[in-house]
């Protein structure tokens, strides 16, 4: 029945010693706590508290007398509870806190009790057992802490270098879902909108099939991106946005200016050619004026005038390019029949065409078509469009030919510009009404220009409220259409 009572007794003592133990949370409170439990065991005269540093050597907070210092070496050592006769007569208690042969804490008390009994000792065993496990938890835990705190501080100085970046950076998941993403990747997002999104998604999909890295281009409003795709170790994706509107406008503006030498020495030579045939068509008639027939002479003033037309075309369309560019150009809007001035280009090129070998067609509806807009710009657009139809026939086809059609559509009016020559591949469909522009093959090569008729042609359809579009494929022909607004 006693053994019974002090077994209940020892578990009511070690469930009390738990409970409080499991309240303290700094090194402070675990040695008040200590010298609580001791003083309830054994009359305290002095006390003594050792703490150990990383490298094992133990330190304490007072002056210590080296009687104190050697016991606090052995109980270093030998990781026992033990009491010790001191020279003074008294005894010392030591009780050391360990954990796998690892000190965490010893407490050394002067007492006036010799000795300790059985069940004390048990109950400082227990005492040392459950102080040091939370001794060791407590460090564990600062540990924890002073961890944390370097992996937020590295987080930090992450996050300030993403954020840093000009470029946008953000990391997808397998099912393509954002999961993180730096600031600047939030303000692309937000310039750029959802269309952006569906669109790395899709590179992403296409990511899984193609490989490891991916690298695209994406226009929106002018402005270029270009994204990297980019598979990481551990299954993710990495895409990254970087700007390249401004290397872009670079590369356009070195493109434009390139063109413009090009231009020059296209137009210096462009000028010479029918200025040499008059040159010499004129020192022919000069030199040989009474030996030259009339028919022949006639023929040598016709070569002239030709040649002096063309020059004209050529400094015309020069000069009206170079109002367009400083908006200078004047537009004087009447009403006209359209249909009138679709016979008259006809007849005026008629001969020119078959000159050529080519057929010219017109398409003309029943209903005169009256619209208000420039009549002699609209006449220089399509004669435009027909010289180019003419000039760019294709040499290797038995029947060619160009074909004006005019049809009314509602409100609107349609006049399409048809020819079966060497036609222009879909590649060059938008450049060709850009300033300069000219389609470089075999076919072309040999047929001269300046590459401004079209960006002319464009800026003055534009410039009334109309629209130019084409169709074409190379090796079947182009038809070009222009759509303006009926009305007087
Ligand atoms: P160019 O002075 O070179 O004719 P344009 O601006 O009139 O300049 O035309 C630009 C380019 O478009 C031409 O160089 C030519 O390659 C192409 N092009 C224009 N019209 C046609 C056409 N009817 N058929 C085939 N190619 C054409």
């Amino acid at each position: 029945m006693e053994s019974k009572n002090l077994v209940i007794e020892t578990y009511a003592k070690i469930s009390d010693l738990v409970m409080e133990l499991s309240s303290l949370n700094n090194l402070d409170q675990i040695e008040k706590f200590i010298h609580t439990m001791i003083s309830r065991l054994i009359i305290i005269e002095e006390e003594y508290f050792f703490t150990t540093d990383e490298k094992g050597n133990i330190n304490s907070k007072n002056e210590i007398s080296e009687e104190i210092k050697d016991l606090a070496a052995w109980a270093a050592k030998s990781l026992k509870i033990s009491m010790f006769p001191l020279d003074s007569g008294k005894s010392a208690l030591i009780l050391p806190f360990s954990k796998s042969q690892r000190l965490l804490l010893i407490y050394i008390c002067k007492t006036t009790v010799e000795e300790i009994s059985n069940e004390t000792m048990l109950f400082l065993n227990i005492l040392s057992f459950l102080t040091a496990t939370i001794i060791e938890n407590l460090q564990l835990y600062s540990e924890i802490l002073k961890t944390n705190k370097i992996v937020e501080k590295n987080r930090d100085f992450l996050n300030q270098i993403l954020n840093s970046m000009i470029s946008g950076l953000a990391v997808f998941d397998k099912s393509y879902k954002k999961i993180f993403f730096n600031s600047n990747f939030e303000k692309f997002e937000k310039a750029f909108g959802d269309e952006m999104l569906k669109f790395i998604k899709n590179e992403l999909i296409n990511l899984e099939i193609s490989g490891e890295k991916l690298t695209k281009e994406y226009e929106y409003k002018n402005h270029f991106l270009s994204i990297d795709f980019l598979k990481t170790n551990d299954e993710n994706y990495l895409v990254i946005i970087s700007d390249i509107t401004g290397t872009k406008e670079l590369e356009r503006l070195r493109k434009l200016d390139q063109m413009k030498t090009e231009f020059l020495s296209t137009v210096s030579h462009e000028l010479r050619t029918p200025l040499a045939a008059i040159k010499a068509y004129s020192e022919s008639i000069v030199d040989s004026l009474e030996i030259l027939d009339e028919e022949t002479l006639k023929d040598f003033m016709l070569t002239i005038l030709n040649e002096a037309d063309h020059l004209q075309n050529l400094l015309d369309e020069i000069l009206d390019f170079s109002r367009l560019e400083m908006k200078t150009l004047n537009i004087k809007k009447e009403n006209f029949s359209l249909n009138e001035l679709i016979e008259e280009i006809y007849i005026s090129n008629k001969n020119k065409a078959e000159a050529n070998g080519i057929k010219i067609y017109k398409v003309l509806p029943k209903e005169n078509i009256i619209v208000n807009l420039d009549r002699t710009r609209v006449k220089q657009i399509l004669s435009n469009l027909i010289d180019n139809a003419i000039k760019y026939s294709d040499k290797r086809k038995d029947m060619k030919f160009v074909k004006i059609t005019l049809k009314s559509e509602d409100d609107k009016v349609l006049i399409l510009v048809e020819d079966n020559g060497i036609g222009i591949s879909k590649e060059h469909h938008e450049k060709i009404f850009e300033k300069f522009y000219r389609v470089d093959s075999s076919l072309t090569y040999e047929i001269s220009g300046t590459g401004i008729g079209l960006s002319v042609v464009k800026e003055l359809v534009e410039i009334q409220g109309g629209k130019i579009w084409l169709k074409s494929v190379e090796g079947k022909g182009t038809r070009f259409y222009i759509e303006f607004k009926k009305g007087k």
